[in-house]
């Protein structure tokens, strides 16, 4: 019997593992593929995060970016050098998210990888999870099985505030130039972006897609922006992937289990930043988990709490500033990002420095006055 069975080997698992071991609690990681594994991302990943943990991720960063470029359909761009505090993290998934499994397997916790979780049962004071290779028993589950994981529905949360957006991604090995830039591109994609964000050995390229609307061929889009970098994307492997968008306040807690991470819908409707706020509930998870331990019979309810209150009520305020950028981009370029404090601002919001709610009203004025 497990104190707690995490299902989910990304950042929001990783985390809660590392950080639960760490106060003594026994965990099993229960993850599907075989570590390290592969997750289409853009590995772009705020430094914010170093504050969270009492070990040094350099052995998991690819590179550093302390430059912004931004284009509107391929021209009109802007650069800027960010006057961040930290320049942004651009890591390798499976790098960076075996990196911190590893992490917590010292602390003590137990992986299983290559073990799908195909169920789960409530016994009256345990859950007992089923796999293809058995099953286990835990007293606490928390669930971080990411966008497209099954668990919240077996947890029974139902009429969920879920905002699934697309996007589609390609590992393009190359010799790169300046493995300090990364390249946002606003035009070619409608209510979304391009991103070009490099690593040591090559680029992640990919478009997503965050308001829904009529369907694009995301293909072909990435098709060509990867031409305008002089690359040819159509012999890469492209990868299609949905996100779960934070969509308003939720519960994430029901008996003994909660969510965390993309299966909580803790992403940026605007930037579609993931990996910090995955990080962030799944270190919320491992205190709210190992207070319910210690008998504490609201740390559950708690955690709901500080996640809407916490993240959530910024997030408010990212969807508010996305709703009107992605709905007029062609003005949301102009009055928001071909202006140096522009590119400043996001990169301030992405590491921390800055939240929505310090620029949104500002924002929203510009961009509601140039409108109307
Ligand atoms: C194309 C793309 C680009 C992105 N770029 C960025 C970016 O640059 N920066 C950023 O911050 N965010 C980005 N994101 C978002 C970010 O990738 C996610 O928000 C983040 O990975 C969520 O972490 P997680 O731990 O919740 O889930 P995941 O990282 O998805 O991990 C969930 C894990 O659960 C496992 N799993 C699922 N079901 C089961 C099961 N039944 N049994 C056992 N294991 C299971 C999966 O195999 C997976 O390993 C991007 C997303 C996409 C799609």
């Amino acid at each position: 019997m497990y104190d707690c069975i995490i299902v989910g080997a990304g950042p929001a698992g990783g985390t809660a593992a590392y950080h639960l071991s760490k106060l003594g609690r026994s965990v099993l990681i229960l993850e599907k593929e075989a570590l390290p594994r592969y997750k289409p991302c853009g590995g772009g990943v705020s430094p914010f995060i170093a504050q969270w943990f009492d070990f040094d991720f350099s052995p998991a960063i690819s590179v550093k970016a302390d430059t912004i470029r931004c284009t509107w359909k391929m021209g009109d761009a802007i650069e800027v050098s960010l006057e961040t505090s930290e320049p942004v993290w651009l890591v390798r998934r499976n790098v960076f998210d075996h990196f911190i499994v590893q992490q917590a397997q010292k602390q003590g916790a137990e992986l299983r990888d290559n073990t799908e979780v195909i169920g789960i049962e409530f016994k009256s004071d345990h859950w007992q999870v089923n796999t293809k290779n058995g099953f286990f028993q835990g007293r606490y589950i928390i669930a971080a099985d990411g966008a497209s994981g099954r668990m919240a529905k077996w947890l029974g949360f139902k009429d969920r505030l879920r905002r699934l957006a697309g996007a589609l991604e390609a590992e393009a090995p190359a010799k790169v130039d300046r493995t300090n830039v990364i390249d946002l591109e606003f035009g070619i994609v409608r209510n979304g972006y391009a991103w070009n964000f490099p690593k040591a050995d090559g680029y992640s390229i990919g478009v997503g897609t965050f308001m829904g609307g009529k369907a694009q061929n995301l293909k072909k889009i990435i098709d060509e922006y990867g031409k305008s970098f002089n690359l040819n994307l159509s012999t890469c492997q492209q990868y299609a992937y949905a996100l779960c968008l934070w969509n308003g306040e939720q519960t994430l807690h029901t008996t003994n289990a909660v969510l965390a991470g993309e299966a909580a819908c803790v992403v940026d409707p605007m930037t579609a930043e993931g990996i910090r706020p995955s990080i962030f509930s799944g270190l919320k998870a491992s205190v709210a988990i190992d207070e319910a331990l210690g008998g504490n019979i609201n740390a559950l309810e708690n955690y709901s709490n500080t996640i809407n209150t916490e993240w959530g009520a910024d997030m408010a305020w990212a969807a508010k500033v996305a709703g009107l950028f992605y709905r007029f981009p062609s003005i949301g370029y102009k009055v928001g990002v071909k202006r140096p404090s522009g590119p400043q601002i996001m990169g301030k919001i992405l590491t921390g420095q800055l939240r929505y709610s310090d620029v949104a009203g500002r924002a929203i004025q510009r961009l509601t006055s140039f409108n109307s």
